[in-house]
């Protein structure tokens, strides 16, 4: 995997406001905010897309996610929040390790999201082509 800036905050060449760390997860604060508390929650394992991840590493970032947004909503005050996680360019993936973003939403400020919601017609075979992939 090519190195990243989020590589280079986990070997230490570039500053970051952490939050968390343990042996396989980093979490520090977002360096442009959607909103005041927006959190990014990275593996220490090189990957770029959640899809590469390790189970061991998806793991460990998902026993400290609910911990860590009760930290965020805690601090910020906020109600409401996101858990975005991005992949790919198309998908507004710019910094190509895996990262959670957890981005509170307040009356003015998080995450705006488009949701053109289309209509499910073959539920039934996709699920299963899925589920058979497994
Ligand atoms: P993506 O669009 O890839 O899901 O989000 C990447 C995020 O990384 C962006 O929200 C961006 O602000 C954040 N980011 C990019 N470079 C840095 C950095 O050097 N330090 C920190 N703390 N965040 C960064």
């Amino acid at each position: 995997m090519a190195q990243t800036i989020f590589t280079k905050i986990l070997a230490g060449e570039i500053p970051c406001h952490k939050v968390y760390e343990d042996d396989k997860v980093l979490a520090f604060l977002d360096i442009n905010p959607l909103s005041r508390g927006h959190v990014l929650v990275i593996p220490k394992e090189p990957a770029e897309t959640l899809d590469q991840l390790s189970d061991d590493s998806a793991a460990a970032i998902g026993r400290v996610l609910p911990r860590l947004s009760r930290a965020v909503m805690a601090v910020t005050g906020a109600r409401h929040y996101n858990v975005l996680q991005n992949n790919g360019v198309p998908a507004h993936q710019a910094v190509m390790h895996v990262h959670f973003h957890i981005i509170p939403r307040f009356d003015d400020s998080g995450l705006g999201i488009d949701w053109p919601a289309g209509k499910l017609v073959d539920g039934a075979q996709l699920a299963q082509a899925i589920a058979a992939k497994l």
